[in-house]
């Protein structure tokens, strides 16, 4: 008989192999061996204190938002929050106007004075009629028009995608609402709130138990040789698990030029979009994010790549056909389960990362996700400062 040292091989210590760590370990009692490439936890979310001592973002922005319940509820284990609601302008025609689309955005573009109801009306006047929603061409023209599409989506989704709106799902335009109230808020989930001393620290008291074992810096192909155990994890891409078999899957890159700059605020917002101009789409300022108080500031400005790290999914029909297939292969393969933004290829926030985790979890162990969710107050929560 084998002498498995670990139930569970984990790979990747992001949100979806954390929480699968968290869950297998804590709960279910099982040894688990996590392991990542990356020097850190915590995936696309990791924070960290920079050289100034300000608390950034090493991968982009990550706003936490949610209306569910039971991810709040069960993250709460895990941290304290600080209540956040988000803001975002872009930078159109020499103005900085909200973003989604609001009452305002549109009065301070065209210089009017429109109420809610005149807005309605004036969307119903300049809405394309497309016979069927499918991309985030149609999705946008059929609600806002030609124009403010073109002001604000089309630049920035070619820059974002290298891809024109019409190549791409409706969903991913389809994710900002559009108003016409002034509630300028990018988000509008009932949970809002950033984690009160950064995500990194709440990867931290999740990891902290004594049948995890954490290994950094390492790529799970080098430890499977050494390592025995039952079952694996697997949250990375999904063509790469399979040597590219049908083919690569496109991911969207970036890359991030971090500043800090000697004065308390550097823009007025904590996220400027620039649609238009600039190789860059959008530069965060961290401290609005944070509310950490500190004499100067730290930036990121985002510049897409087609090559790099892979960061987001890219949503559009002859995708989700690669994908079908390596989906359909996954389901062949025993004792590998595919979790993750990258192992099932889904544009998802963390919030939806934390419940396919859970639901995964709970289909391992036969029993409904609210038994994973509900009750029992674990301790794993310090309030140590940072
Ligand atoms: P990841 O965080 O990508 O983790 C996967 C991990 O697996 C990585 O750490 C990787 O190093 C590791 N790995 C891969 N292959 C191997 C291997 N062979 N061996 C070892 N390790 C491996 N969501 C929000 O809710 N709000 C936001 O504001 C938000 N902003 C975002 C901004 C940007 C720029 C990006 C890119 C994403 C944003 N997201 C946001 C989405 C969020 O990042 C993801 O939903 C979430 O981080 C996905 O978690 P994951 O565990 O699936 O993947
Ligand atoms: N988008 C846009 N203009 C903007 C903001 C967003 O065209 O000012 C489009 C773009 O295609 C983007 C998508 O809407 O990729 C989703 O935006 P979101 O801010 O949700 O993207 P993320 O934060 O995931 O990068």
């Amino acid at each position: 008989m084998p002498d498995f040292r670990f139930d569970y091989l984990i790979v990747g210590a992001g949100f979806a192999g954390a929480v699968m760590t968290e869950q297998l370990a804590r709960r279910f009692g099982k040894r688990v061996l996590l392991v990542d490439r990356r020097p850190h936890i915590g995936g696309n979310a990791y924070d960290h204190y920079d050289e100034h001592g300000i608390l950034v973002h090493k991968y982009g922005p990550h706003i936490f938002h949610t209306n569910s319940k039971e991810v709040f509820d069960y993250l709460s284990r895990f941290t304290e929050w600080r209540p956040y609601e988000h803001r975002v302008k872009a930078s159109v025609d020499g103005k900085l106007v909200p973003m989604p689309i609001n009452l305002d955005t549109v009065n301070l573009l065209y210089g009017l004075n429109l109420s809610g109801a005149e807005l309605d009306e004036y969307f119903a006047s300049v809405a394309e009629r497309v016979p069927a929603i499918r991309t985030s061409e149609d999705a946008v023209v059929s609600r806002v028009g030609r124009d403010l599409y073109e002001k604000l989506f089309l630049g920035y989704t070619r820059k974002q995608w290298g891809l024109d709106p019409s190549q791409l799902d409706a969903a991913v335009a389809a994710r900002l609402p559009v108003r016409t109230n002034r509630d300028d808020r990018y988000f509008t989930d009932a949970y809002q709130a950033m984690p009160r001393r950064g995500f990194t620290r709440m990867f931290e008291n999740m990891l902290d138990h004594d049948n995890i074992t954490l290994v950094l810096k390492t790529d799970y192909r080098d430890l499977l040789r050494w390592a025995p155990y039952r079952e694996v994890i697997y949250t990375g891409p999904i063509d790469e698990f399979f040597d590219y078999r049908f083919g690569r899957l496109p991911y969207r890159s970036l890359e991030f030029r971090h500043e800090t700059h000697e004065k308390e605020y550097f823009q007025p917002a904590p996220v400027v979009n620039y649609p238009n101009d600039r190789d860059y789409t959008r530069i965060t300022e961290f401290k609005y994010l944070t509310g950490q108080a500190h004499p100067k500031t730290s930036v990121v400005y985002e510049y897409p790549r087609s090559e790099g790290d892979p960061y987001y999914p890219v949503p559009r029909p002859q995708n989700a056909e690669i994908y079908r297939k390596y989906q359909t292969l996954a389901e062949t393969v025993p004792h590998v389960h595919f979790v993750g933004r990258l192992a099932t290829y889904r544009y998802y926030n963390m919030d939806q990362i934390v419940a396919q985790a859970l639901t995964t979890c709970a289909r391992l162990h036969n029993c409904r996700r609210a038994e994973l969710t509900n009750g029992r107050a674990l301790p794993a929560y310090q309030t140590s400062a940072p």
